[in-house]
C-alpha cells in the first residue's frame, strides 16, 4: 500500500492553505508547475524505495508532489534536498511553510512496528551551488515535524506547518526532508522571509525592509526620510519587528511653510491660506487686508494700501493708515498769556489699529513766508507721539499767525510716504487780502517729488456760524492756488476747505479747513487786522488758523511698484556710510566680525541643494535662531580642503554683504566662522536667479511689470552706489527674485567675484571679466566705477525686456567688443517701450561721464510706472535681428528643413505638437500662415503669438539687410 494510491487532496477540491505574512518568496514548490530537479537519496532505488515525484493533472496543469511510504522496511533513511535557494542578503530569517499528509500507522497491517508518523526538516548554507553532490553531514537539523492530524484509510487530513529557519548568513541554502520510516506526502513546500512593507508613518518614507534585524536581533532600525516638501529636526527612524510589523517610529516630521499635511502628503497652501512656519499645522485662512496668493504661501503679503508695522507678525491682519483727526477746536483760556489748548477727536477710521498716537506741527507765518516755530513755542506734553487727544500750546506771541497740523499715527504711518501720486498735501493757507465782503486766499502745497504739483483745487467754504438747520457749502473748483472771493457778509467768520485735485479729478486725501472773518469795518491799520479770539493777546489782534490736515497718503495706492519688484516697501534710510572694502583690514577675520554675526550651525538645518557656487554648495535650509523668527534662509557653503585664503575670499562676500541694508539688496542673516564648516546665510529667495525666472516666462509678463522689476534693481543699485560699492558683475543671472517677486542686487565678493561667474573671460592681465555685460573702458583698462555698473545695468535691462535671453546671443566675446567698438549697440527687444530702449541707450554711451547715474534711473523709472501711458509707444523692432531670427534659414544657413527645427531656432519649440496637430507639417504651410491661424492652433500668449508671427514675417521678407546693432 503506498500512499500515492489515495486520491490527491486536490482532486477532492482541497485547496491550500497559506499562511504566514507577507514577504517574498524564495521558493514556492506549487507555483512552479514543472518537475521541481530535487534530489532524492539514496539515489539508488531499486526495491528501497526513497522519495518519488508524483504527477498529477488537475484542470490542464501539472501538479508535482513527493511522497514516500516504506512503512514495511527498517531502517529507513530517505532524504530529499531542494534545489539552491538564494538568499536576499539582509533575509537571515527565512520561513519554511509545509503542507503534507502523513498516513496513520495503525492503518497498516503489522508495519507498525518500523512504520513512523514524523519526518524531520533540515537545511544546509553554502555561497554557490553544489549541483548533485550530497552530503548528509553537512546538513543541520532544523526540526522534526510531526502531523497535528493523521490520515486514515478513507480520510485525507493536509497538514500545515511552518519553521524558521535562523542566522542565515551565506549566499543561499537547500533545505531537506529526512523520511525515516513514514507514509507521507509533501504537497507544498513554500519558503519566504518577512518584510515590514514600505510606509509612510508621521510624514515621513520608510523603504520596504526585511523583517528583523541582523542575526539573532528581534528589531531592524530603519532610517527613513521625510516626505517632500516636509523636514524634521532629528532624522525620522523606526523599526521593523521579526514579525513584520513597524513599530516605534521616532523623528517628527514636518510639514514645510507653505504646505499642510493631507493623507500622508505636504500639499500647498490652498489659494487664500497660508502657513508661515514649519509645524503640522493646517494652514490658516488669509487675515484681513491682505491678498490671496494663488497657493502656497508663505504669508499673505497686505493688500493694496495696508501695510504691517515692523513688529506686527506677519501671519497677522495688515492694516490700513488712519484717516484724519477730527474737530480740531482750539482753547483759548489764557490767550493774553501766550497760551492755549488744542483738542481733538480721533480718526473716524483708525485703519484698524489700537497704536493711534499724534503729532502737532506748529508753522508761524509772515507775510507769506511761513517757517516751524521751532522751540519758540512749546507744545505740552511734547509735539509727537501724543496718546492724548489734546495738547497745550503756550509762548505764543502776539502779531503772528499760527498754523497747526495735526496729523494721526499708527504702527503703519512710516509707509505713508510709500503712497503714490495722490495730489500732494495743501499745507498753508493764507489771507492775503480782506474786505467788507471780500476774502482773497492763496495756498500752498508740500512740495513732494515726484509727484507733479496739481494744477487744480477744489475750495469748499460755509459761514462759520451758520445758525440754519441746514448748512450751505459752495464749492469751487480753480486753476490756480488762489482765489478772491466777494459778496461775502460783513464781520462773519467763514469756514474753508482746499483740496488738490489729481489730474484726472480725484481730491487728494490733503484737505485743510481754516477760518478767515470778513472786516466789520474798514481798516485803520495792518494791527487791527481780522481778531478771530480776540485781541486778547497784549492788546494786539492775533489771527490763528487752524488747520487739520489729513493724511493725505492715506490708502494711496502702491501699483505703480506692484506687483513685481517693488524698489522698496520700507524707508530707507540714505546710506550715511561709505562702503568698507574688508581687504584694507590687517585681519580680514575682523571685518567678518564688524559686519556679520555669527550664527551656531546648530541653529541651521540644510534641507536641499539648490545651487552651486564657486566655493561648495548652496543649500535651501531653515534658520532657527534664539531671539529670531524661524524663517527659509539660503546658506553657502565652503567646500571641504579649502586654502586659508579661499576661506577669507568666501567670508569677503558676507563682509561685503553685512555692510548693505536695503530692500533691493539680499540680506546676510550671518555667518558660521567658528566651525569647521563656513557658512553664508542669507535670506532666501524663493524664485532663484532672475535670467532663468525670466526664461521660464518668456512673453508671459507685460512691460509695466518688467520695468517694475527694473526699477527695484535700479533703487538696489542706486543704494550701492550711494554707499561707493562698485559691483562690476551686474547680470541678470546675479539678480535673485523672491516669494513676492521682489528682486534683489546678490553676488558681492572681491577676487571671487567675477572668478566665480561662469561668464567671467579671462583678461591677458590675469582678471576675469564678462565681456558682454562690461562697459568699454573696464574691459580696455579696468576703470569700474558706477558708471560701468550703469552700463552693466543697461545689459540688465535688456535681458529683461528680451525675457533673459543671452545679450548679443552666440556672437563671440570678441565680436561683442568689435560692435561695440564700432557704436553698435543692442537692438531693441521686441515689444520693449521705446522710453526703455532709449535708456538703455543711454546707459551706453561711450563717454561714461554722459551715462545717466543710478539716481536718474531710478526716477526715469519712477516716472515711467507712475504713467504707465508712457510705456505704450514701442522701440522699433526688427523681428530677425531681436530676436535673432535668421531670415530664412537653420543655424547652418541653410532653409529649415522643419517646422520644429524653426520652432526651436525662435525658441517656440513648446508649440511643435500644436503644428503637427493642426496638420502645419512643412514650411511652406508655416509661410501660408496668418495671425488668427496661429492663435486658432493653440498659441494663445500674446508674446509667443507675436515671436511666431514675427518669425513668419522675417522669414517672408528677405529683401532687408540683418543690420544688428545699429543705433
Ligand atoms: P552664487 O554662488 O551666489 O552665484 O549662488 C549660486 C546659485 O545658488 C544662484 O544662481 C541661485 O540659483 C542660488 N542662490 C544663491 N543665493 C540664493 C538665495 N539667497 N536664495 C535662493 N537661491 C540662491
Amino acid at each position: 500500500m503506498t500512499l500515492s494510491s489515495l486520491p490527491h487532496p486536490l482532486l477532492y477540491g482541497i485547496d491550500y492553505i497559506l499562511t504566514g505574512g507577507v514577504g517574498d518568496v524564495l521558493l514556492d514548490m506549487r507555483a512552479s508547475g514543472s518537475e521541481l530537479g530535487w534530489l532524492t537519496w539514496p539515489y539508488e532505488q531499486g526495491s528501497k524505495q526513497g522519495w518519488e515525484v508524483v504527477q498529477r493533472s488537475l484542470n490542464g496543469s501539472q501538479l508535482y508532489t513527493y511522497s514516500v511510504c516504506n512503512v514495511g522496511e527498517h531502517e529507513q533513511d530517505n532524504w530529499l534536498r531542494t534545489t539552491f535557494i538564494q538568499r536576499r542578503p539582509s533575509a537571515s530569517r527565512i520561513f519554511v511553510e509545509l503542507q503534507f499528509i502523513v498516513r496513520d500507522c495503525n492503518s497498516f497491517d503489522g508495519s507498525s512496528l518500523t512504520c513512523k508518523e514524523t519526518f524531520n526538516l533540515f537545511s544546509s548554507e553554502s555561497d554557490a551551488d553544489i549541483g548533485t553532490s550530497f552530503r548528509k553531514g553537512q546538513f543541520k537539523k532544523v526540526a522534526t515535524i510531526a502531523p497535528d492530524e493523521i490520515t486514515s484509510r478513507n480520510e485525507l487530513r493536509i497538514n500545515t506547518e511552518t519553521r524558521v529557519v535562523e542566522s542565515l548568513s551565506r549566499k543561499g541554502f537547500y533545505l531537506a526532508f529526512q523520511d525515516i520510516g513514514a507514509c507521507m506526502a509533501l504537497l507544498s513546500v513554500r519558503v519566504y522571509y518577512k518584510t515590514c512593507p514600505a510606509t509612510i508613518k508621521s510624514l515621513a518614507a520608510f523603504p520596504e525592509t526585511v523583517a528583523g534585524g541582523g542575526v539573532n536581533q528581534a528589531l531592524r532600525e530603519v532610517a527613513g526620510a521625510c516626505v517632500e516638501n516636509a523636514v524634521s529636526e532629528e532624522s525620522p527612524r523606526i523599526y521593523c519587528t521579526m514579525d513584520g510589523e513597524w513599530v516605534v517610529p521616532v523623528g517628527q516630521c514636518q510639514c514645510m511653510p507653505g504646505y499642510e499635511a493631507v493623507n500622508d502628503t505636504c500639499r500647498d497652501c490652498q489659494p487664500g491660506f497660508f502657513k508661515a512656519f514649519v509645524s503640522n499645522d493646517a494652514c490658516e485662512l488669509c487675515p484681513v487686508n491682505t491678498k490671496l496668493l494663488s497657493s502656497g504661501a508663505l504669508f499673505c503679503p497686505c493688500a493694496e494700501d495696508f501695510y504691517r508695522a515692523p513688529d506686527d507678525p506677519t501671519t497677522g491682519p495688515c492694516s490700513g493708515l488712519p484717516s484724519a483727526p477730527r474737530e480740531l477746536v482750539a482753547t483759548t483760556t489764557q490767550l493774553a498769556a501766550g497760551k492755549l489748548q488744542l483738542s481733538w477727536s480721533p480718526p473716524e477710521d483708525t485703519g484698524g489699529r489700537s497704536d493711534i498716537s499724534y503729532s502737532v506741527e506748529c508753522r508761524r507765518c509772515e507775510g507769506t513766508a511761513c517757517q516751524p516755530c521751532g522751540e519758540k513755542v512749546r507744545l505740552e506734553p511734547a509735539s509727537s507721539g501724543l496718546m492724548d487727544t489734546r495738547v497745550a500750546v503756550s509762548e505764543l506771541e502776539p502779531h503772528l499767525n499760527y498754523t497747526f497740523t495735526v496729523e494721526a499715527h499708527s504702527g503703519v504711518s512710516l509707509f505713508a510716504s510709500q503712497g503714490t501720486p495722490h495730489p500732494p498735501k495743501v499745507t498753508s493757507m493764507r489771507l492775503d487780502e480782506r474786505s467788507l465782503t471780500s476774502l482773497s486766499l492763496s495756498w500752498a502745497v508740500a512740495p513732494r517729488r515726484p509727484v507733479p504739483q496739481p494744477t487744480r483745487y477744489k475750495l469748499t467754504y460755509r459761514k462759520k456760524d451758520d445758525n440754519l438747520d441746514v448748512t450751505t457749502y459752495t464749492v469751487l473748483i480753480l486753476e490756480k492756488s488762489s482765489v478772491q472771493i466777494s459778496d461775502l457778509s460783513p464781520g462773519t467768520a467763514y469756514l474753508f476747505r482746499v483740496q488738490a485735485l489729481s489730474p484726472e479729478g480725484n481730491p487728494g486725501g490733503s484737505s485743510i479747513e481754516d477760518e478767515f472773518e470778513t472786516l466789520t469795518e474798514v481798516p485803520l491799520s495792518q494791527s487791527n487786522t481780522g481778531v478771530i479770539f480776540g485781541a486778547a493777546v497784549g492788546g494786539a489782534a492775533m489771527l490763528m488758523i487752524v488747520v487739520v490736515v489729513l493724511l493725505i497718503r492715506k490708502r494711496s495706492a502702491t501699483t505703480l511698484f506692484s506687483p513685481l519688484c517693488p524698489s522698496s516697501f520700507f524707508k530707507q534710510l540714505k546710506p550715511l556710510k561709505t562702503y568698507v572694502d574688508p581687504h584694507t583690514y590687517e585681519d580680514p577675520n575682523m571685518a567678518i566680525l564688524k559686519f556679520a554675526s555669527e550664527i551656531h550651525p546648530s541653529h541651521v538645518t540644510k534641507q536641499k541643494v539648490i545651487g552651486a557656487g564657486e566655493f561648495g554648495e548652496v543649500y535651501r535650509g531653515i534658520l532657527k535662531a534664539p531671539g529670531r523668527k524661524e524663517g527659509a534662509v539660503a546658506i553657502k557653503t565652503l567646500k571641504p580642503g579649502y586654502s586659508e585664503k579661499q576661506r577669507q575670499d568666501f567670508l569677503s562676500e558676507a563682509s561685503i554683504m553685512g555692510q548693505f541694508s536695503h530692500q533691493n539688496i539680499i540680506r546676510l542673516e550671518g555667518v558660521v566662522t567658528k566651525f569647521k564648516h563656513a557658512m553664508i546665510v542669507t535670506e532666501y529667495m524663493e524664485n532663484g536667479a532672475l535670467d532663468k525666472y525670466l526664461k521660464d516666462r518668456d512673453g508671459e509678463m507685460p512691460s509695466f511689470q518688467l520695468v517694475g522689476m527694473m526699477h527695484g534693481i535700479a533703487a538696489g543699485m542706486k543704494y550701492l552706489s550711494d554707499m561707493s560699492y562698485v559691483h562690476r558683475d551686474l547680470a541678470a543671472r546675479n539678480i535673485l527674485v523672491n516669494n513676492n517677486l521682489e528682486c534683489k542686487v546678490s553676488d558681492f565678493g572681491l577676487s571671487r567675484v567675477l572668478e566665480d561667474d561662469p561668464e567671467g573671460t579671462y583678461t591677458t592681465s590675469g582678471g576675469k571679466i564678462p565681456i558682454r555685460w562690461t562697459a568699454p573702458e573696464a574691459i580696455a583698462y579696468r576703470k569700474f566705477t558706477s558708471a560701468s555698473d550703469v552700463w552693466s545695468f543697461g545689459i540688465v535691462m535688456w535681458e529683461v525686456m528680451a525675457f533673459g535671453e543671452r545679450p548679443y546671443w552666440d556672437m563671440s566675446n570678441c565680436e561683442v567688443m568689435k560692435a561695440i567698438n564700432e557704436a553698435f549697440r543692442l537692438p531693441a527687444p521686441m515689444d520693449c517701450p521705446s522710453a526703455v530702449y532709449q535708456l538703455m541707450l543711454q546707459c551706453w554711451l561711450q563717454d561714461r561721464s554722459k551715462r545717466p547715474r543710478f539716481p536718474d534711473i531710478v526716477s526715469l523709472l519712477d516716472k515711467l510706472l507712475r504713467s504707465p501711458e508712457s510705456l505704450k509707444a514701442i522701440a522699433d523692432f526688427d523681428p530677425r535681428v531681436s530676436i535673432r531670427l535668421p531670415s530664412t534659414s537653420g543655424s547652418d544657413g541653410l532653409p529649415f528643413r522643419s517646422v520644429s527645427e524653426w520652432l526651436e531656432s525662435i525658441k517656440m519649440s513648446q508649440y511643435s505638437e500644436n503644428f503637427t496637430c493642426a496638420g502645419v507639417v512643412t514650411m511652406d504651410q508655416v509661410l501660408q500662415m496668418k495671425n488668427v491661424d496661429i492663435k486658432n492652433i493653440g498659441v494663445r500668449l500674446p508674446g509667443h503669438l507675436k515671436r511666431i508671427a514675427y518669425s513668419i514675417l522675417g522669414l517672408k521678407d528677405q529683401t532687408s539687410t540683418l543690420s544688428v546693432f545699429a543705433v
